[in-house]
């Protein structure tokens, strides 16, 4: 990469939040990037090229999509081994560069993602319908779709992204109605953790429940391991993904006896890198928890100065206050220990 002339490498690493600006310590160079991404970058190499003054930077994890806007590095991130590459039929300009990006990934066994969003739609499309709509995210998916299949390229994925829910459900709907591409599924821009949880969930679910979609990505304006979680919840919740703990919760009420939401988010914490398949109820009470905690795995209840341990629907143990999230981890640890 040629940076006020001088020649550096980036070597990244580190983690990289949704929207700040980040400085790469250790690059040889003196200025600053505004870098977009998210995820952990992987050490390494990620990719070389000209950057001039002001081009704005948004990088992926090697491994993952990698691309950056106001310079054309999707050359350069093919030739850095990228795992998949994501076009936008809005922005990646004319037929010849589609042709020469197609024939390298072609060369490099690299799948290509055509990725429309609404925000960014082509020129004639907008002024054609004077504003996004999914029938005309779907022709910016179709002619894309005719191009670079036309060149002989199968290893495609589609996206058709809206921050609006609507329209992002519609528009999936009627490209999957018309071509059997795999489907990345994602509302963009979706907004700060809860809203932008509740309507991706809304999005994704309508659209997996139908069938439709092979990937997902949640889009958060929060902490890149929420997008994962949300994400994660949603395939749980509709039986799509198995494995890990499942936390059940009560919402609490006049008769809870212990501080449930902080129980419940110390063992969510402490539990997410548990794969064994488990269900931990926390209950507030002894009046209506034992019945949930009975059914999990296992569970507790609060009880006055003492909270009820449940194992497998067996009332095992009575624990002081202090003692609940200890016991109720080493339980879990035991349980997922002897399953694995
Ligand atoms: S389990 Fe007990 S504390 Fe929790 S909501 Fe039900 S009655 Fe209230």
């Amino acid at each position: 990469m040629t940076i006020a002339g001088k020649h550096v490498i980036l070597g990244i690493a580190g983690h990289i939040d949704h929207g700040k600006t980040e400085l790469i310590k250790a690059l040889p160079v003196d200025r600053v990037f505004t870098l977009e991404g998210h995820g952990t970058i992987v050490t390494g190499t990620l990719w070389s090229g000209s950057i001039g003054p002001g081009d704005k930077v948004e990088i992926y994890p090697k491994g993952e999509t990698a691309r950056v806007r106001g310079v054309q590095v999707h050359d350069q991130a093919v030739e850095a081994g990228v795992h998949a590459l994501r076009i936008n039929p809005g922005n990646i300009g004319a037929r010849e560069r589609v042709e020469a990006l197609v024939g390298a990934c072609a060369d490099r066994g690299i799948p290509i993602r055509i990725g429309v969003n609404s925000g960014s739609l082509e020129k004639d499309i907008l002024e054609r319908d004077g504003h996004p709509t999914p029938e005309g995210m779907v022709e910016s998916a179709a002619r894309q779709v005719e191009l670079v299949e036309g060149l002989g390229f199968t290893s495609l994925l589609l996206s058709l992204k809206a921050s609006n829910v609507g329209m992002t459900v519609e528009a999936n709907r009627l490209m999957a109605a018309r071509c059997d591409i795999p489907f990345h599924l994602g509302v963009t821009e979706a907004g700060t953790v809860l809203p932008g949880a509740v309507r991706s969930s809304v999005g994704l679910s309508l659209l997996l429940a139908e069938g439709i979609g092979d990937t997902i990505r949640v889009s958060l304006a929060g902490p890149s391991e929420e997008e994962i979680c949300v994400g994660r919840e949603i395939l749980k919740s509709l039986g799509l993904r198995h494995g890990g703990v499942t936390v059940i919760a009560c919402p609490t009420c006049g008769r809870c006896e212990i501080d449930v939401q902080a129980i419940a988010k110390e063992i969510e914490r402490e539990t997410a890198h548990i794969r064994t398949s488990l269900v931990v109820a926390v209950m507030g009470c002894a009046v209506n928890g034992p019945g949930e905690a009975r059914e999990a795995d296992v569970g507790v209840a609060g009880g006055g100065s003492e909270t009820v341990l449940f194992r497998h629907g067996e009332s095992v143990e009575r624990l002081p206050g202090g003692e609940v999230i200890g016991r109720l981890l080493s339980e879990i640890r035991s349980h997922s220990a002897g399953s694995s």
